[in-house]
C-alpha cells in the first residue's frame, strides 16, 4: 500500500512499478480466482506475456478489463509471506518472459533464408513460390540445370530443400 492525497491505495505488482495498481489479473490458470494487480501498462504487458486473452475479440477483451476493474477486490495484508510468495510468482513469471523473448538467434535459421535469398518477414506463400523457382533449377533431373555436374545439382536442391524445411517449420510454429 501506498499513500497518495493522504488515500491509501494499492501499488502495482510489477517490480519496481509505483502506479496504483488498478486491474486484476489471474496468478496463474490454476489460481483464476488468485489475483494481483497491475497498472494499465503492466496489466498490459501482462496480458501480452501470458497470452491469457488471446482467444478474445476486441469487444470481448474490453468487457473482460471493464469486468475487472469492476471487481470487489480481496483486501490483502501486504508484507506477509504469503503475499510475498505470490510477488515473487509473478516477478518470476515476468523475468522467464523476458528470457524467452532473448532466445538465442538460430543460426541455421538465418543461414536458411540467405540460402533462399529472402527476408525473414517473407510469408508462408514468398517462401513456397521462392522454393519452387529454386527446385525447379537445381533439381538433379530438370532441364534447367545451370550447372553440367549432377553432384553439385543434388547438393544444392538438397541444401535449398533443408533450408526450405527449416523455414517453413518456424513458421508455422510461430503461428500455433
Ligand atoms: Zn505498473
Amino acid at each position: 500500500m501506498s499513500k497518495k492525497n493522504n488515500k491509501l491505495y494499492r501499488i502495482c505488482d510489477a517490480l519496481g512499478c509505483e502506479l496504483e495498481g488498478i486491474y486484476p489479473a489471474p496468478k496463474s490458470r490454476e489460481k483464476l480466482n488468485e489475483y494481483c494487480f497491475f497498472c494499465l501498462e503492466h496489466i498490459r504487458e501482462y496480458n501480452k506475456s501470458w497470452n491469457y486473452f488471446e482467444g478474445l475479440n476486441e469487444v470481448q477483451f474490453e468487457r473482460e478489463i471493464r469486468k475487472a476493474t469492476t471487481w470487489d477486490r480481496p483486501s490483502w495484508k501486504f508484507g506477509t509471506k504469503r503475499i510475498n510468495d505470490d510477488y515473487k510468482f509473478i516477478f518470476d513469471m515476468f523475468q522467464k518472459d523476458r528470457q524467452e523473448k532473448k532466445k538465442p538467434i538460430d543460426k541455421e535459421l538465418l543461414d536458411s533464408w540467405k540460402i533462399l535469398d529472402l527476408k525473414p518477414e517473407s510469408t508462408i506463400k514468398d517462401v513456397k513460390k521462392k522454393y519452387k523457382t529454386l527446385a525447379k533449377k537445381w533439381h538433379p533431373d530438370t532441364t534447367l540445370n545451370l550447372n553440367k555436374d549432377n553432384k553439385k545439382n543434388n547438393e544444392t536442391f538438397v541444401l535449398i530443400t533443408k533450408a526450405y524445411e527449416k523455414i517453413i517449420k518456424s513458421l508455422t510454429e510461430k503461428t500455433i
